[in-house]
């Protein structure tokens, strides 16, 4: 009786201070929020403190998000500084002009140019809740023709086997794995295999017809693999690590509520604000192009995996926080998420208040793509094009890059001889001109051996080739900050 008693008592107490507590929440955060960012570092974690010291029961998270929120608007060393609405409404305003400025690219070559992605995860891998169907139906908003899945292997399911294949609603689909810091492309399950070595690994694929890409360069030191298809030129995940900022601002719950409405309308642009030149990947790939032909390709690591939710748990007093493939981060108190957004009076247990999402799968795929020049949208198609390094990478969130064509011309007995991005040819067999053409004027930087041998700018771009090495080029475009990286083909080789 007695201890049934003071339970009671307990309770009441605790959940008479807990409304105290959540008023005084809402009132310190508030506060928090609004100071200024120029304020320094030291002064949220004084706040903090103060907080700390009288919320007993939630001052360890509100600290915690009130720390990060500041942390998070005080970094302008990233792409959190173009997060701001004025800022993304010009980046708009940006890739508006681009659409405006096209123009028709009839197709000179042989080939059809597809759009490809490479690095693309769904739910057969553990940190992704992606179905093939909304997949497929992202990259058709995209203006992707082929989906290069890369599963991170499990015991359940055999990528090969089980993996996305085929034509999927007009889509080109076709199974591969991360594996050992590599993107795979087999033509048989590598269940039997999956403790070989990275090199071993690699010779076991190719030498069945199928395709390695070294993946996450900047995680890596043994990028001189012999015998693979190419390298990724570009990787979204690695751009995303170094925004210091960006990341940690992630890691607070209150800083996608803040984020939700902007995301809604600018979902692209905040994705795509973290995008930088790849230059370190470019390097390697210079220098690895210098000893064998390797295609360059983009990946994009789309997983649709970085967001939170907010549910009503089975506590009336508390929002369940969770990241995106629904794994629950922390309980806040009611009465602080009620402040920010409306609760409906008769919303169950297990409603989702709000779900804000970073990387939805469209954006992930529209932001880089990888061009291949393909005679047909087959597999085996797709396969030559990889083999034979006809590919070239785009930034088509800022402008589409469909018309973009770059080739070597070749004078010899019989007339011009037409080459395309991937080939090698000989100066002794005649002179040899670079020409390419775009949808956009652009900046064309010519690189030979990774050093940037000319540079002009138009629609157009037209290079005699004096000297053997390895050519590739870039084109860019005017951005929000300055030049902006565009486009980036695979190398032309002379002899
Ligand atoms: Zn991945």
């Amino acid at each position: 009786m007695t201890l049934g008693g003071d339970r009671a008592q307990r309770s009441r107490t605790t959940a008479g201070q807990q409304e105290t507590d959540g008023k005084m929440v809402i009132r310190e955060f508030a506060t928090i929020m609004l100071v200024p960012f120029t304020e320094v570092w030291s002064s949220a974690r004084a706040q903090a403190r103060v907080i700390a010291n009288r919320l007993p029961r939630w001052s360890g998270v509100v600290a915690w998000l009130g720390c990060a929120a500041l942390t998070a608007t005080c970094s302008a060393q990233d792409a959190m500084h173009r997060l701001t609405p004025e800022s993304l409404q010009k980046t708009r305003e940006i890739i508006e002009s681009y659409e405006s400025q096209r123009k028709q690219v009839p197709a000179e070559g042989p080939w059809k140019t597809v759009r490809a992605n490479l690095h693309v995860h769904s739910e057969l891998s553990h940190d992704s809740r992606g179905k093939v169907e909304s997949i497929v139906a992202a990259a058709k908003r995209a203006k992707t023709d082929v989906l290069l899945f890369t599963e991170h292997p499990s015991q359940e399911k055999d990528f090969f086997l089980d993996g996305n294949k085929g034509l999927i609603d007009g889509i080109l689909c076709i199974p591969g794995a991360e594996m050992k810091g590599m993107l795979v492309y087999p033509t048989l399950s590598l269940a039997p295999f999956s403790a070989a070595e990275p090199s071993e690994l690699a010779s076991i694929v190719r030498s069945r017809g199928g395709h390695i890409f070294l993946s996450h360069l900047e995680e890596r030191m043994d990028w001189q693999l012999p015998g693979i298809t190419g390298t990724e030129i570009y990787n979204t995940h690695a751009d995303f690590k170094k925004q210091v900022g960006l990341v940690k601002a992630m890691k607070n719950p209150l800083w996608f509520i803040q984020i939700a409405s902007l995301l809604k309308k600018y979902p692209q642009e905040i994705f795509s604000a973290l995008q930088s030149y790849p230059e370190d990947y470019l390097k390697r790939f210079d220098e690895l192009c210098q000893v064998h032909p390797h295609t360059g390709v983009a990946a994009n690591d789309a997983h649709e995996n970085v967001g939170i939710q907010l549910k009503l748990g089975s506590d009336p007093k508390t929002i369940v926080v969770a990241d995106a493939l629904g794994e629950e981060l922390v309980k806040l108190p009611r009465l602080a998420i009620e402040s920010l957004i409306p609760i409906p009076a008769d919303a169950a247990d297990g409603t989702v208040l709000l779900k804000v999402q970073l990387d939805p799968y469209e954006n992930s795929l529209r932001h880089a793509g990888t061009y291949l020049l393909v005679s047909d949208l087959t597999q085996a198609a797709v396969w030559d094009a990889l083999d034979d390094g006809r590919t070239f990478v785009a930034f088509d969130w800022i402008a589409d890059a469909r018309g973009f064509e770059w080739s070597a011309l070749q004078v010899s007995g019989g007339g011009d001889a037409r080459q395309e991005i991937g080939s090698s040819m000989a100066l002794s067999a005649g002179p040899i001109r670079l020409r390419g053409r775009a949808p956009l004027s652009a900046t064309w930087r010519l690189k030979r051996n990774g050093e940037t041998v000319e540079t002009s700018i138009g629609y157009e771009s037209d290079f005699e080739v004096k000297q053997s090495g390895v050519y590739r080029v870039e084109l860019w475009l005017e951005g929000l900050e300055g030049p902006q990286i565009w486009i980036l083909s695979s190398p032309i080789y002379v002899k």
